[in-house]
């Protein structure tokens, strides 16, 4: 799952999950490159942005995926590729959007057949910004994930509250668990 590369201690592959709309991209987008984009651009395929973060004196390579396809639209043998060797993965839904947060099972299911029992797991709740048009309860959230031991929190790609904290506490336990 790791291997040695050129200046970096470890490569850590995470995935990106969630429903389309709930905001992936500009998650990504704002914790490598510090970047927020209005416009929803829908690339077709995978892709993925690396950043380097240290660690215990250590430098920590995460390579990051992001899916451009939802649910049902994409191939099977994508969403095996996409997974494989992932050792940590963002379960993203919007805090403005109760099917996205309703659509979790089917995301938190997937991540755990493919990725396997062994990958850590955040819940993630975006667009915190929107505090007035919040459709889902910080306390349903926050029950969804104690029953799967998994962190919760919540974020805003847009002005940026928490997304290092979510993407650090994510590597910190795959740290804890594989270096
Ligand atoms: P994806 O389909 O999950 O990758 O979602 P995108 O990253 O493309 O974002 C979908 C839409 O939500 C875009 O119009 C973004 O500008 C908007 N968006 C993403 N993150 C936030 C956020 O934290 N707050 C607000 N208010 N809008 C956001
Ligand atoms: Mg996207």
């Amino acid at each position: 799952f790791m291997t040695q590369a050129s200046g970096a201690d470890y490569i850590f592959k995470i995935v990106l999950t969630g429903d389309s709309g709930v905001g992936k991209s500009c998650l990504l987008s704002r914790f490598t490159r510090n970047e927020f984009s209005l416009e929803s651009r829908s690339t077709i395929g995978v892709e993925f942005s690396t950043k380097e973060i240290q660690m215990d004196g250590k430098i920590v390579k995460v390579q990051i995926w992001d899916t451009v396809l939802a649910g049902q639209e994409r191939f099977m043998a994508i969403t095996k590729a996409y997974y494989r060797n992932a050792l940590g993965a963002l379960v993203v839904f919007d805090l403005l959007k109760p099917s996205s947060f309703q659509n979790l099972d089917q995301w938190y299911n997937e991540v755990r057949a493919n990725a396997g029992a062994d990958c850590s797991v955040i819940l993630i709740g975006n667009k915190a910004d929107q505090r007035h048009i919040r459709a889902v309860q910080y306390e349903d959230a926050k029950r969804y994930a104690d029953e799967r031991n998994i962190p919760f929190i919540e974020t805003s790609a847009l002005d940026a509250t928490n997304v290092e904290q979510a993407f650090r506490t994510l590597i910190t336990d795959i740290y804890r668990h594989w270096a």
